[in-house]
């Protein structure tokens, strides 16, 4: 009789389920969620990034204002 064996791989198969069940894409989201993009080149900057690191580099590359490439982003 090899219905103890049987079992006990449908146990293992169900334990690889949980397993597999992770948050990589979640992570994802989450990662594109906490991006500052300029507007003008494309560059991303982390979500705490500075508003004064974000006017620097309006005005140094593309000699704008910050509102200029970071439209949105709160003062
Ligand atoms: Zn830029």
């Amino acid at each position: 009789m090899g219905n103890g064996a049987k079992a006990a791989q449908k146990r293992e198969r169900n334990a690889d389920k949980g397993a597999a069940k992770g948050s990589k894409s979640q992570a994802k989201v989450n990662e594109a969620a906490k991006s500052i993009v300029c507007a003008t080149c494309r560059q991303n900057f982390l979500i705490t990034t500075r508003a004064p690191a974000l006017e620097e580099h309006a005005q140094n590359k593309h000699s704008k204002t910050m509102a200029e490439c970071f439209p949105g982003t709160p003062k």
